[in-house]
This record gives structure tokens, C-alpha cells and sequence, in this order.
């Protein structure tokens, strides 16, 4: 018997980006410690009383089937929250809660797409975007950003796919690059949905972590409310990953399709688990600083080392907890220099071609160790990255 062929073919038939990362979680398995900067995860746990909410909201009898979009309270308090945080009048019936924000980009390309539509997204992308786009019969189509521009994508290569397009998907801060779209970016973005009447599925996970500048939601530029889909989470914002709860912002129609999707694939999000999500917004605006602050520390340490070396570029990174590296001097491909590195070092980075060919030659350095740890993990690989320059030269000279 045959698995269905939307299933089996969800990963294009390549590989899926992981495989130095399964190999120094196996390093790692036969006792090799290894320094791992791959995954992007706090290198905190969920906040104590976060939990112990959880705990007592479970208790008290919150175990049972929950609303399925979502408890009214925390709609309502991601309703306020974003609509203070954009200026876009938002109500409870724009929110769905879902199980976190990986559901989230499942459920808004299930409400907007059919079956054969194309689905645009930008390269270098987040893994599984392409994934998602199989996952739901659409044909996902990458449109490539560049280094050389800070990996800001430019809208006339946008345009040039829209005709034929359904919807676009974008990822501001982003992951893997670290770079927060400019307004003008997304004015130039925002143009070409409007002109090609193109849904926009807005990925804001790391609206929190921006260390230059400021998030801009393009749900909030003129005549994108009615179009886009703004994808959130708890698992970043508030460290909160293992918790899996997020949300879709979108118009109230496709709130409604996407409360009846939940109703035939999660039934919602447990009671408690909202409940102490609503506790963790609650919080406040300097819990979520607090729990970004070791990211900005450790990008201002990352800044220092690469200042006083040449070898290894740096794509300047606005936000996120990721920075995108060009070692492409030292002649490897990503993927290469990160089996070189951990095999050296025991240091694992993703390759940059794990998120898209426009990324190949980088790779992806999560700052997700302590402080000393990623100082310690960043000058060494500095310091790999000049001997691999220094042997170059050496055999092309002898
Ligand atoms: N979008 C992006 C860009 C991400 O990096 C991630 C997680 N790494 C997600 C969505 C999904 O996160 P979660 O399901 O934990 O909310």
C-alpha cells in the first residue's frame, strides 16, 4: 500500500537540511560533547511561574476540551496586543489560537491555497516552508534574496512570479539570516500583493527579538489587512517552544474556516496551556526583554570577534537570534565547512544551503550556547575559517 503521494513527496525529494545536525546530535548520543549553535531554542527553560500556572490552572480542572479557537481572554489579549503593537484594529474574531506557530503557517496555507496554486516565499527560507506549501497540493516557488543585498528581497523579482501566483509568504526578523525587512522592502512587497491580488502570509515570530530598527507588520500598510495572514508564537517571544502554542491574525472569514479546520485536525489548544499563555502575555513587555536580552549580549560579543578578522563575513543581522555567516573564502560550501568545523571543533552550524540555494557558501550560527561557550565557539571558528584561508593559499602557491 501507498502512502499519498501530498505525503510522500513533502520534502522534494531532497535532503531535508539536517543532516550535520543529526550528526552531532549522534556525536553527542556516544558521549562527544559538542557545542551545538544549530537549532533555534532558548538556552533557557519556561519561565518557573509560567509553569506553575499550567500547574494550577490544570489542577483546578482546565483539563477538559477547550474552546477550539481559542479562549476568549487570550484572543482578546493577542487582539489588544497586536492591535497596540501595529495600530491595526484588531478583535477577537481575527484570532485562532493554534499549536504554535508551526500549525499556524499549515492552517493559513490550507485557508488560502487550492490544490496546484502556486505559492510563493522567499530564499533563504525557514525549512519547512516548502514543506508546508507540498504538505497542502500547492507548488511552492522560491524567490531568491541576495547577500550582496543584505538578503533584503527585491520586489521586481517578487512581481516577476505574482502573475502566477497565489499567495506569498514572508519571515521578518528572519530565520535563518537575521535581517528585518526595511519599510521599503515591505512597501515594495506590500505594491505587489495589492497589484496581483496576492494573499500575504506573514511570518512574525521573532517580532520580539529585533536588536536595530523596529519590526514593521506589513498587515499594517495600506489595504493589507483585508490580504494577510500574520503568523505568532509563544515558543520565541516568551520561551515557551516546548508548549506549542501560536496564533493566526487574519480577516474574519478565514478566522472562521480555520476554527472549522481546527475542529477536524487539533480540536484546540489545551485549556491550560492557554492559560498560561495568557499569564505569560500578562507578563509585559519587559519579560519578553528579558528573555531576548541574552541574544542581543551575544551579538554584540559575535560583532567584537568578527571586527578584528577578515575571513569570515557577517550579513548584518537586525533581529532573531540567528546571524548569517559568508565563509566563502575559505572555498568550502556551507555544508562543507559545517562537517569540517564539527569534525574539527565539535562545533555545529547549519549550512546556509539548508535554507535555499541562495544562502549556499554561508552558514547559520544560532546564539543559543551561554555567553563564554559562544565566545569561546565563535573565535575558534574564526580562527578554522583563517587556517583553511592561510592552507589554501599555501597549496595554490606550492
Ligand atoms: N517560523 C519560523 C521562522 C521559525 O523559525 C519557527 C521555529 N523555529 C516557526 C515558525 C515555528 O515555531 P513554533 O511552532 O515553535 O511556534
Amino acid at each position: 500500500m501507498q502512502a499519498s503521494q501530498r505525503i510522500s513527496t513533502m520534502l522534494g525529494g531532497g535532503s531535508d537540511g539536517w543532516e550535520v545536525f543529526a550528526r552531532a546530535r549522534q556525536m553527542i548520543a556516544e558521549g562527544t560533547p559538542v557545542t551545538e549553535l544549530t537549532i533555534g531554542e532558548h538556552d533557557i527553560r519556561t519561565a518557573a511561574p509560567i509553569l506553575q500556572e499550567m500547574h494550577r490552572t490544570a489542577l483546578g480542572g482546565h483539563t477538559g476540551y477547550a474552546s477550539i479557537s481559542g479562549i476568549p481572554a487570550l484572543r482578546d489579549a493577542i487582539a489588544e496586543r497586536v492591535s497596540a503593537r501595529t495600530g491595526v484594529p484588531t478583535r477577537r474574531e481575527n484570532v485562532i489560537i493554534t499549536s504554535g506557530g508551526q500549525s499556524a503557517l499549515f492552517a493559513a496555507h490550507t485557508a488560502v491555497l487550492d490544490p496546484g496554486d502556486t505559492a510563493l516565499y522567499i530564499d533563504p527560507y525557514y525549512a519547512t516552508y516548502p514543506g508546508t506549501v507540498r504538505g497542502v497540493s500547492a507548488r511552492p516557488q522560491a524567490i531568491k534574496a541576495h547577500a550582496s543585498e543584505a538578503f533584503q528581497p527585491r520586489s521586481a523579482d517578487i512581481a516577476a512570479h505574482a502573475a502566477e501566483a497565489k499567495s506569498l509568504m514572508i519571515n521578518s526578523p528572519n530565520n535563518p539570516t537575521g535581517v528585518v525587512y526595511n519599510r521599503d522592502t515591505l512597501n515594495g512587497i506590500a505594491q505587489v500583493c495589492r497589484t496581483h491580488d496576492l494573499w500575504l502570509i506573514s511570518d512574525e515570530v521573532y517580532d520580539t527579538q529585533i536588536w536595530e530598527g523596529m519590526h514593521i507588520s506589513p498587515r499594517s500598510l495600506d489595504g493589507m489587512a483585508e490580504r494577510t495572514l500574520v503568523i505568532g508564537s509563544m515558543s520565541k517571544s516568551h520561551a515557551m517552544t516546548g508548549s506549542r502554542i501560536g496564533w493566526v491574525i487574519a480577516p474574519e472569514h478565514i478566522v472562521t474556516h480555520l476554527i472549522n479546520l481546527a475542529t477536524h485536525t487539533t480540536y484546540g489548544v489545551p485549556g491550560f496551556i492557554q492559560d498560561a499563555a495568557l499569564f505569560a502575555l500578562r507578563q509585559g513587555e519587559a519579560f519578553e526583554t528579558e528573555i531576548a536580552e541574552p541574544f542581543r549580549r551575544r551579538r554584540a560579543l559575535a560583532y567584537e570577534i568578527l571586527k578584528a578578522q577578515s575571513v569570515v563575513g557577517m550579513i548584518p543581522n537586525a533581529g532573531a537570534m540567528y546571524m548569517m555567516l559568508d565563509i566563502r573564502a575559505t572555498g568550502l560550501s556551507g555544508e562543507a565547512f559545517a562537517y569540517a568545523l564539527l569534525d574539527a571543533h565539535r562545533i555545529a552550524v547549519m549550512p546556509g544551503e539548508s535554507f535555499g540555494a541562495a544562502a549556499a557558501g554561508h552558514i547559520r550560527v544560532a546564539m543559543t550556547v551561554d555567553d563564554a561557550a559562544f565566545t569561546t565557539a565563535l573565535n575558534t571558528l574564526c580562527n578554522f575559517a583563517q587556517k583553511l584561508v592561510t592552507n589554501r593559499a599555501a597549496a595554490a602557491t606550492s
